[in-house]
């Protein structure tokens, strides 16, 4: 069976990639897994060079498939933070109401069509030959003015989509999924492999 050994310690993201990829030809595997240690520094200036930069490094070390994914959510009032710095905003330790309570203040005052924000999420895969195969999703909508739901991760309770009339912590998993950043990303390269796929390159 083919193999794509993903570039994360999340289990949570491991779950999401078998069940969009969807493919029983392959099996979709950790770094710990499959036996592999990379300690990874993101230094890339975006969300693809940084998803690059992490299926490379696995890459390097079994010149199998590998993939990698980076995201983060863009504020446009706060000229794009915290972006690619997402998970390290404020610090890596400080809990996520504190970064949250923060984005709100730093908006304070302005109106809905001043808050947009969105968020982004970067796909890499590099084949055993070494081609690089890349997507990107984007989830639109606004930050809010208060935190509200209980579903979803970090900034989930702040980020407002004004058609929906709903926080995105208050989707369940599977409306998210169908919109967000990650699921699009996901799904453009669950296509790009099947074409790899039927082109038998793969
Ligand atoms: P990554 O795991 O390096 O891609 O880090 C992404 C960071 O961006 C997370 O730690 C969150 O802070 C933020 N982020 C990305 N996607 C989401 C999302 O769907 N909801 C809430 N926060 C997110």
């Amino acid at each position: 069976m083919k193999k794509i050994i993903v570039a994360t310690g999340n289990e949570h993201k491991l779950v999401e990639i078998r069940e969009i990829l969807n493919d029983p030809d392959l099996e979709i595997l950790s770094m710990k897994q499959a036996g592999i240690e990379a300690d990874v520094e993101e230094n890339g200036t975006t969300f693809l060079e940084n998803a690059l930069i992490k299926a490379q490094a696995v890459w390097d070390s079994c010149h199998e498939m590998t993939m990698a994914d980076d995201s983060g959510l863009v504020v446009d009032a706060m000229d794009g933070e915290p972006g690619i710095y997402s998970a390290r905003w404020m610090g890596h330790d400080t809990s996520y109401h504190i970064k949250n309570r923060r984005i709100i203040k730093n908006l304070e005052g302005l109106p809905m069509e001043k808050r947009t924000a969105r968020f982004v999420c970067a796909v890499a895969l590099i084949l055993p030959d070494g081609r690089k195969l890349t997507s990107v999703g984007t989830f639109e909508g606004a930050i809010g003015y208060e935190e509200k739901g209980e579903n979803g991760f970090g900034y989930d309770p702040i980020f407002y989509l004004p058609d929906r009339g709903k926080y995105s912590a208050e989707l369940t998993p599977e409306e998210k999924n169908a919109i967000s950043h990650r699921g699009q990303a996901l799904r453009l390269m669950r296509d790009q492999l099947a074409a790899e796929k039927a082109a038998g390159r793969i």
